[in-house]
């Protein structure tokens, strides 16, 4: 027979109020924070991980730190529980043969165990609070999330925002970077680096914009979502196209002509690192009217270039809000 035994634990929440979680999909194990009382009140079927979209059962979610301590005190519990079933067994048999004049069995009490069952203490505060747009449930990340753990909501909005500020922090630091790297990997190596630094965030915010754009789009139109693709918006005519008919918003309303062209020259450059590793053939200089290049040239992405992108899709994704 076996017999549920209940521990006694209780979880207590941080100063801000919030308990910890931890994803428990092996290949992403991301840690958040959950507000306590939206813990207890909404939480009691699936649980979304904001980070990967996980889902499963609430009762999954526990971090590597609190599975220790619960094993802990878990094992403390057993050890007095059986120390007080032999006390009691021993006792009753000092008992029984109290009496009989061929065993004797004299029982002393050792001293008890006892258990403090030590409240699972919670990580410091983060800085990241969230607060689900759709169902209230209040929840902190460090750095960035993309699901609420409750309703698994999926904030295009925050996603975005979070994105670009990404960016242009990492464009503020680049020569700061750049001394680090420099002194400990030497000048050629930093070098290196950082311009594949700067590559990435070119297509981290081509990526952003053509979340963004798809999202709002097929919220504000309420278009069919299967209908749109984000790759749709790689193309600057074709998601010029779609905004334009189904919103009536041309990207030539709030952008100029000389904006529109950069924009569409780096989105092409964009192409052409991902799929050419930056090497300029003659589809690129028919796309993009870059005539800056020669087929066979190496593109080169600059800081001040990054910078202004950031500035037009922000304007861009400004005029698509409204
Ligand atoms: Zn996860
Ligand atoms: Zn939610």
């Amino acid at each position: 027979m076996t017999k549920n035994i209940k521990i006694p634990m209780t979880f207590q929440s941080d100063e801000k109020g919030y308990l910890d979680r931890q994803c428990p999909n092996r290949n992403c194990e991301f840690v958040f924070k959950i507000n306590m009382e939206d813990w207890k009140e909404k939480m009691h079927g699936d649980v979304h991980c904001p980070m990967c979209g996980y889902i499963a059962s609430n009762d999954q979610w526990y971090t590597d730190e609190q599975i220790a301590v619960i094993r802990k005190n878990a094992r403390n519990y057993a050890v007095s529980m059986v120390q007080s079933m032999l006390s009691k067994s021993f006792s009753r048999l000092a008992n029984s043969t109290r009496n009989n004049k061929y065993i004797k069995i004299v029982y002393k009490p050792s001293k008890k165990i006892s258990i403090r069952n030590n409240p699972i203490g919670q990580r410091e505060e983060w800085n990241l609070d969230i607060t689900c747009e759709q169902c209230g449930t209040r929840y902190s990340v460090i750095g960035s999330a993309y699901f609420c753990p409750c309703c698994g909501y999926n904030s295009v909005e925050q996603v975005f925002n979070d994105s670009i500020s990404r960016i242009e922090k990492m464009i503020e630091a680049q020569d700061f970077m750049y001394e680090k790297l420099a002194d400990e990997y030497g000048v050629d190596e930093a070098n290196k680096m950082c311009r594949s630094m700067l590559e990435g965030t070119l297509g981290d915010i081509i990526s952003a914009f053509q979340k963004f754009a798809k999202e709002n789009l097929v919220h504000k139109s309420e278009l069919d979502i299967s209908k749109i693709k984000v790759n749709d918006f790689q193309i600057i005519s074709k998601g010029n196209d779609l905004y334009d008919k189904h919103l009536r918003k041309a990207y030539s309303t709030c952008l100029s002509e000389d904006e529109l062209t950069f924009m569409n020259i780096l989105f092409q450059r964009r192409h052409i690192l991902e799929h050419n590793d930056g090497i300029v053939d003659e589809k690129y200089i028919e796309k993009s009217n870059d005539l800056s290049y020669a087929i066979g040239q190496r593109i080169i992405v600059k800081k001040e270039d990054i910078i202004c992108l950031v500035e037009i899709i922000k304007k861009l994704t400004n005029f698509f809000r409204e």
